[in-house]
């Protein structure tokens, strides 16, 4: 056992094996990107285990599931099967299992719902409807982030109501009745057995903080307390660690303040220099050595984040090969940059032999994934994206969970609203309508009031009344065979005794298979999660851990090809944590990276800052950075000029474009790619033609010709152009005209495009100058 021990110390420098070995008291690790800050968490665990403390007795809170299963397997590997019993997970998932064990005192049932961010959406809109307030005013994401501000700051609607900061607040941005909708809302989630993501933590606060002896025993048994990206933490996290670490004090956090990145969840960068009045005495340690990536993406990094003024100040190096400059691709338009990523990928993984799980498309807006999709689905490319509309948030999905999720807690408000009426029953809005009036009246969930409409003062005539207690038996029917069916079996049920397949297969809509497809991709899910957990030892695996699991899922845990030999496209945010041998961080535009909302604070851009350093410290061997110079946003062509981002990066380490080089020799100064796009140079001494900043909408087939400004109808085209010729396209770059084919109107030319390949272009319609 002992040499065990040695062998894996030794994998370690002495500052990481210093805070591994360090367990007297508190401990705070502080260091930059990839110096092995998670590296320490799992050891210090391993270590842990073999000092005796037993696997349930640690707690180890990470960003991702998936980050907590990979750090499992890597325990496992040294300790063994014990690992199992790790409490390693995301702070949702440990709290809701927590609450789930613990829900009775606080008034919930343990097969409470979790409400995602669009049930709570739609539950706001709802109650702005029902207070009669203008929903332009009160607009549901705008009173949701809110109120979501307010939950990770601990204050509850009556600290709320009472407060007249946040009142000033609130009148100030117009929306003075914020603090009614808040109670309503916390109302009618208790109502229906549900809690929103920051109730999760809310709610464990509580717990613990009403319930002395509860939180004892929680206390008691995690003995040691972990924390990865310490740096992205709310006060109402930070809060939790706190009840369950002050007596004993047995806690260690990890994080790098130039990471933090997630303010707009109520993060605080303060919390780390906070941890050290929090837990006196804690022991500070340093690492500064990356093992992740190359002397120049390291240089490059430091060279970024130094323009940060709001740092603690560390020393990063690498000793690893000094490695190739990091490239920086100019685009003519956003379509052309996807062209130019996936050429380098392929040329890249030919050249070094890469496998396509080595590669990763970062990007600053879950937007900007469908460009790179299209370009490498053009070149049979395999990828995998994260993110976006998840599987679980396509419509028939969330139609079938929301059975689901009734069959396990009819008393789930947005799952009732949701499909108390579809697959049609002849249930209106009207009766809807009362139903809930009758429920907020009464205090009382929907489901409720369906038992007994009458009781509970609805008028609705015989007929309705029998189609509410239709569905009141098709609910109730669900409840039995959940209780007693295994997961699996009770989704086909449902499936099938829904309707809604019926449904999808007798409409029209061409959508069709692919939903059948989904819902059936839904249910061999469920057979493989019961199966797993079988595999684990677990019996009897019910709907309602079924639920749970996939109400928690991340955007990284939405893997189910994790190891396959794909490329990744996710958000910036979502790779926060992650490690790839090649990265492309793309968009690297004002307005888009950084975002268009963050210019009018130094704090929200240094967050933008402290983003873009996250994402080229995720690239072990090569990054590149890239920028369109027109893109489309809102159905609009807009021209962009390079992200100030660029020019933070010492030049030293870039392998810049060549035009971008003349451009910085001549002219250091903000405007220059502005005026250099219309200035371009013509080749071959042509003259001019002028592009028309179109603001016509996407589809490119339908819009006006841009050639002379003429309408599309003109019958004689402005210019002339052959087969041999070289034309500069608006959206898809420089390309040879290879032939032309059909007359006036009608003609066409095939043209190949050095980054964009061939495409057919209606002549009448394409927007191009001949160059
Ligand atoms: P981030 O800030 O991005 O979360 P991190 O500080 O958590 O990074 P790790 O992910 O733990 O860094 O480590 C980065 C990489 O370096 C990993 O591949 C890890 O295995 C490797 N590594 C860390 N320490 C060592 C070491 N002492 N020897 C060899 N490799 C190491
Ligand atoms: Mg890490």
């Amino acid at each position: 056992k002992m040499k065990r021990m040695t062998n894996y110390l030794e994998e370690l420098n002495e500052s990481q094996r210093n805070a591994v070995l360090y367990n007297d008291g508190p401990s705070l690790v502080i260091a930059g990107a990839g110096s092995g800050k998670t590296r320490v968490l799992t050891y210090k665990i391993a270590y842990l285990l073999e000092q005796g403390y037993k696997p349930w007795s640690i707690l180890a809170l990470t960003f991702t599931n998936k980050a907590a299963r990979e750090m499992k397997e890597r325990i496992a590997r040294r300790v063994g099967e014990e690992a199992r019993y790790l409490w390693m997970g995301t702070f949702h998932s440990i709290f809701s299992r927590i609450l789930r064990a613990e829900a009775q005192v606080i008034g919930f049932t343990s097969s409470f719902t979790i409400y995602d961010s669009s049930d709570s959406k739609s539950l706001i809109k709802s109650i702005v409807k029902e207070m009669h307030l203008d929903d332009k005013t009160y607009k549901p994401g705008m009173i949701q982030s809110r109120i979501s501000n307010a939950k990770n700051h601990l204050v509850l609607p009556d600290a709320y109501a009472s407060n007249a900061e946040l009142y000033q607040n609130d009148v100030n941005a117009k929306v003075p009745a914020t603090r009614d909708i808040y109670r309503r809302y916390w109302e009618r989630c208790r109502q229906s057995d549900a809690m929103d993501f920051d109730d999760l933590l809310v709610y464990t606060y509580l717990l613990f903080r009403d319930h002395p002896e509860i939180r004892q025993k929680y206390a008691g048994q995690f003995r040691y307390v972990l924390v990865d990206e310490y740096q992205d933490t709310n006060f109402a996290q930070h809060s939790i660690v706190l009840q369950l670490t002050k007596e004993h004090q047995h806690v260690c956090v990890v994080g790098d303040d130039a990471q933090s990145i997630y303010s707009f969840r109520g993060a605080n960068i303060d919390n780390i220099l906070k941890f050290t009045q929090l837990y006196k005495g804690a022991r500070l340690f340093k690492l500064e050595q990356n093992y992740r990536s190359t002397q120049t993406i390291v240089c490059a990094a430091n060279s970024l984040i130094e323009k940060n003024s709001e740092q603690i100040r560390k020393e990063v190096f690498s000793e690893k090969a000094k490695g190739e400059p990091i490239g920086v691709f100019s685009a003519y338009s956003d379509v052309e940059e996807g062209e130019i990523v996936a050429n380098q990928i392929v040329k890249l993984r030919s050249r070094e032999h890469y496998s396509y799980n080595d590669f990763a498309i970062l990007y600053r807006t879950n937007a900007q994934s469908r460009i790179f999709e299209e370009a490498l689905r053009k070149r049979s490319l395999p990828y995998k994206i994260y993110g976006g509309l998840s599987f679980y948030q396509r419509k028939e999905i969330k139609d079938i969970i929301s059975y689901f999720r009734l069959a396990v807690n009819p008393n789930d408000e947005e799952a009732f609203k949701r499909v108390v009426n579809y697959p049609a029953r002849g249930i209106g809005d009207t009766t809807l309508n009362k139903i809930i009036d009758a429920a907020t009246l009464n205090h009382v969930s929907l489901w409720k009031v369906l038992e007994d409409p009458l009781a509970y003062g609805v008028s609705i005539n015989k007929g309705t009344h029998a189609k509410l207690q239709g569905f009141r038996e098709v609910i109730e029917n669900f409840i039995k065979e959940a209780a007693k069916k295994s997961a699996y079996e009770v989704g086909t049920l449902i499936v099938r005794q829904s309707g809604i397949m019926n449904e999808i297969y007798q409409s029209n809509d061409p959508e069709n298979l692919s939903r059948q497809e989904n819902i059936e991709e839904l249910i061999n899910g469920m057979h493989d999660f019961c199966a797993t957990r079988e595999e684990e030892g677990s019996a009897n695996i019910r709907l309602t851990d079924f639920l749970s699991e996939v109400s928690l899922l991340t955007d990284q845990d939405n893997d189910k090809e994790r190891d396959s030999e794909k490329i990744t496209l996710m958000t910036i945010h979502s790779a926060k944590g992650l490690e790839f041998k090649n990265v492309f961080v793309v968009g690297l535009e004002e307005n888009l990276f950084p975002s268009a909302l963050s210019l009018n604070s130094y704090k929200e851009l240094e967050e933008e800052r402290r983003l873009f350093y996250v994402a080229i410290t995720r690239a072990e061997e090569h990054c590149y950075l890239s920028f369109a110079k027109s893109r489309f946003k809102y159905g609009k062509m807009e021209f962009s000029s390079p992200s100030r981002f660029l020019k933070d990066i010492d030049a030293h380490f870039l392998q810049l474009p060549q035009e971008e080089q003349l451009a910085r020799r001549i002219d250091e100064g903000a405007g220059r790619f502005r005026r250099e796009q219309n200035e371009r140079p013509q080749l071959g001494g042509k003259p001019k033609v002028e592009m028309i900043r179109p603001t016509v909408p996407r589809n490119l087939t339908k819009i006006g010709t841009a050639m002379g400004g003429k309408s599309p109808t003109s019958a004689t085209l402005p210019i002339n152009v052959q087969a041999g010729q070289v034309i500069e396209h608006e959206r898809f770059g420089i390309g040879d005209v290879i032939k032309i084919e059909g007359t006036g109107e009608n003609s066409k030319a095939t043209v190949r495009f050095r980054n964009a390949g061939e495409k057919q272009l209606l002549l009448k319609f394409a927007r191009f100058k001949v160059v």
